[in-house]
């Protein structure tokens, strides 16, 4: 049997094969009672290496049952309660059904001819974005493959409308907790070693800006140019959002473009409670989203919004056989010009699904309540002895450690969060994240899973303890 979606036979095919999978896959996830089954890389590995890639099974079902034993069976289930770690989140229905349309039907989004309605689908969630965010009339923008995309672009835009002769005068402005994809990009873009220069927070782990007029005076009297200032709005470990009116104050004040980086935040701009935590987000010159990790979407799900529709131009370029200038002037739509990509997937359409389906206020509630658990769950760890919590949720992470009552040497600390974080992995009990603060190891929870309960929090902080006691005596007992 041709196995490619081409006529009524194929479509039949294509019917039961899809009907297949989606059963087995629901009964997977039905049957999932821990996140993760604890397998270890050394003993999935041979099981995935013994098999043949030259000689086909010819016969989906088998191909199934041999996936369960590769794959399935040991996945990471991010819609398990107990799956606390990164910043990745259950997907809602209508998205994973947009899924299967957007891949079934296979629309390429870089013209029009490819594409047709699915580019001016984008378009109007480019626009749905840009009005909720405030960027005015001339705004636009266009999906991503993520939020390291996004910022790669607005970077670059950056770059290209910077007033400089030279590279390496330029200075990009972020906070010391900001993610790294600033600094990957200024690579990528061709800057200095020291063009990222690192803003200090405060204790709540937002950019200080008296910190950052005193690095934007510095850059302008040592004759450098600020290229861009990246504020965050919802770092990833803490959730913490820079405050956006006063940095974009100081981006007006020196000429220079104020990026937002919303990849986590930007699941506010649906909520009615909350959305004024990123007021000042309508100041922005540009503004990553990830719809993949607050909307509640599948990977990928990204955008990168802008003011100015014409900045967009410096990712332009024409190919005689795709996107001709005379296309231009035709007026025909196409998206290639304003992205980095070319071929690129037709993401929009998971986000049209849930709109459409659930609306803007069901993803908002849904990001709202585990902002709420997220403040539950600062009470339980600012209320139990065994634990030291850094700083109060502004979205829904918590940043915590063990601190046992005997033990006081922080290396020793270390590695007894290290050891919890590990053996909980290996039991699959639960899934939780670690960072460092001050140089010292802590733990993480992402809170995404709005069926996650206060409950389920005070289960896995006993996990934790429990294998970080454990590890204490089994300390206690090498030493002696
Ligand atoms: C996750 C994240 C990114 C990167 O986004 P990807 O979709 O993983 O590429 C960028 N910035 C922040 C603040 C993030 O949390």
């Amino acid at each position: 049997m041709r196995s490619h979606l081409l006529n009524d036979t194929t479509a039949e095919h294509y019917r039961r094969s899809v009907t297949e999978g989606v059963e087995r896959v629901a009964a997977r996830l039905a049957a999932t009672d821990r996140p993760f089954t604890g397998v270890t890389a050394d003993a999935l590995a041979p099981l995935i290496e013994r098999i043949d890639l030259d000689q086909p099974l010819h016969d989906t079902s088998a191909v199934l049952d041999e996936l369960e034993d590769v794959y399935l069976r040991d996945a990471v289930y991010f819609h398990h309660p107990r799956y606390l770690a990164h910043l990745n989140c259950p997907v809602v229905i209508p998205a994973v059904l947009g899924e299967a349309v957007l891949s079934a039907v296979n629309s390429s989004l870089d013209t029009w001819d490819q594409s047709a309605g699915g580019t001016l689908i984008e378009r109007r969630l480019v626009d749905w974005t840009t009005g909720r965010i405030g960027l005015g009339p001339a705004a636009d923008g266009v999906f991503t493959s993520g939020g390291s995309q996004s910022n790669l672009q607005a970077l670059l835009l950056a770059r290209e409308e910077a007033k400089t002769d030279s590279l390496a005068k330029l200075r990009i402005f972020a906070s010391e907790v900001s993610h790294f994809s600033v600094k990957k990009s200024a690579k990528l873009l061709g800057l200095g070693q020291d063009a990222v220069v690192s803003v200090p927070v405060d204790q709540d782990k937002r950019m200080r800006t008296v910190a950052l007029a005193r690095e934007l005076e510095r850059c302008k009297a040592a004759g450098l140019v600020p290229m861009a200032v990246v504020a965050t709005a919802g770092t990833t470990d803490f959730g913490s959002i820079d405050p956006l009116p006063e940095i974009a104050e100081l981006c007006d004040q020196y000429g220079t473009w104020m990026h937002v980086d919303a990849a986590y935040g930007c699941g506010l701009l649906a909520s009615v409670k909350y959305r004024h935590r990123i007021d000042g987000i309508e100041r922005a010159d540009s503004v990553t989203v990830d719809y993949h990790k607050s909307f509640f979407q599948p990977v990928s799900s990204s955008a990168l919004l802008v003011r100015d529709a014409a900045t967009l131009r410096h990712a332009t370029y024409h190919a005689e056989y795709l996107n001709p200038r005379r296309a231009v002037e035709e007026r025909i739509p196409n998206q290639v010009d304003k992205s980095l990509q070319t071929t690129r997937r037709f993401d929009a359409l998971k986000l049209w699904m849930t709109l459409r389906t659930m609306g803007a206020d069901g993803i908002g509630e849904l990001f709202d309540e585990v902002c709420d658990l997220a403040v539950e769950g600062w009470h339980l760890l600012a209320a139990d002895p065994r634990f030291d919590v850094v700083v109060q949720p502004s979205l829904s992470t918590l940043v915590f450690r063990y601190i046992p009552r005997t033990v006081t040497d922080p290396a020793e600390i270390d590695r007894a969060n290290l050891y919890a974080r590990k053996a909980l992995f290996a039991s699959g009990d639960a899934v939780v994240a670690g960072t460092k603060v001050n140089g010292r190891h802590y733990l993480k929870f992402t809170l995404l899973n709005p069926e996650t309960t206060p409950a389920d929090m005070a289960a896995v902080l006993d996990l934790i303890a429990g294998h970080a006691e454990q590890y204490l005596g089994e300390s206690l007992d090498r030493a002696s």
